[in-house]
């Protein structure tokens, strides 16, 4: 998921390597294999007494977007989803990148604490980041336990209520403060267009969240030719509605940062042609998602 200098998209903009303190206050990508062979295997040891071992794309230590306050980001490797959009394409691969534990990434994620303030800390971005469930839920556990708030930005695409992913699921969520929701398309027919999958699941994940008191931020990317039709950001609106715990809605506007990338790895970029939409299409589907009426993220504390 990621959302990127604003938002998804911002994250997914090509990183910068590291030669300093303050370039490290940035954003550190690790070197790893661009498309090589794509295992659909987790990966994630989990046997007692093994630390849980999570595979890294990258790490951004002082994110502003990507949840409340200053927020050191770990993004995460894996994403089975192909969505049209995205400006990513080298999270995809699963089981490859930088392998780090939890305790690695907490002595590394310390070091910027005086910046987080209330209401910042952690979080985990992708790729997907439920694809590393098992890493998560023992990162989260061991930062809760040190008093850090942690945020989970995901596109709900892996969430099941089959066992055992959902149990681990519910174990995730005790340890999450908020999390960062994509909804990419409410309609499943163009969701499936968009990114290769449907989209019930995800609104299911959305409802457990909703029902069981998780506080939320979502987060819709407006493409012209793909979401951005008056019908579906109407439905989409009026869906939002129905939810409890939404602390922010955000409009997330198509960029084409990520073009070089896909001529960089050889792939054809799907949007090609394909311009942002217009500022005047951007204050109409926040007009239909009611975003002015979700103002609970400003003055947003973690649940004790
Ligand atoms: S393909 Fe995966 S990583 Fe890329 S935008 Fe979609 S959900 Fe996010």
């Amino acid at each position: 998921m990621q959302t990127g200098n604003n938002s998804q998209f911002a994250k997914r903009t090509p990183p910068s390597p590291v030669v300093s303190f303050w370039q490290t206050m940035q954003r550190r990508t690790f070197n790893m294999r661009l498309f090589d062979t794509v295992s659909d295997s987790p990966t994630i040891p989990n046997a007692a007494h093994e630390p849980v071992v999570g595979y890294i794309h990258s790490i951004e230590s002082f994110g502003s977007v990507d949840g409340p306050g200053i927020r050191y980001i770990a993004f995460l490797q894996g994403c089975r989803m192909r969505c049209e959009y995205c400006h990513n394409p080298d999270t995809w691969n699963i089981g490859v990148g930088e392998e780090m534990t939890a305790d690695e990434i907490l002595a590394d994620a310390l070091r910027y604490k005086a910046f987080w303030g209330d209401t910042g800390g952690i979080t985990c971005s992708g790729g997907e980041s439920l694809i590393q469930i098992d890493f998560i839920i023992d990162l989260f556990t061991k930062a809760k336990a040190q008093g850090i708030t942690t945020c989970l930005d995901t596109s709900g695409g892996p969430f099941t209520r089959d066992e055992p992913w959902f149990s681990k699921f519910e174990q995730l969520m005790a340890v999450t403060d908020i999390s960062l929701v994509d909804i990419k398309q409410i309609d499943s027919a163009k969701h499936r267009k968009l990114t290769g999958f449907g989209n019930e699941n995800i609104l299911d994940m959305i409802q457990y969240m909703s029902t069981h008191g998780d506080d939320m931020w979502i987060r819709h990317v407006l493409i012209p030719t793909r979401t951005d039709f008056d019908e579906d950001l109407t439905k989409l609106g009026a869906y939002i509605k129905t939810l409890s715990h939404v602390q922010k809605v955000e409009i997330l506007p198509y960029h084409t940062m990520g073009f070089n990338k896909y001529h960089e790895l050889g792939i054809k970029y799907p949007l090609e042609g394909i311009e942002p939409p217009t500022p005047d299409r951007v204050a109409n589907a926040e007009a239909l998602l009611h975003v002015q009426d979700y103002t609970g993220y400003l003055t947003w504390r973690p649940q004790q």
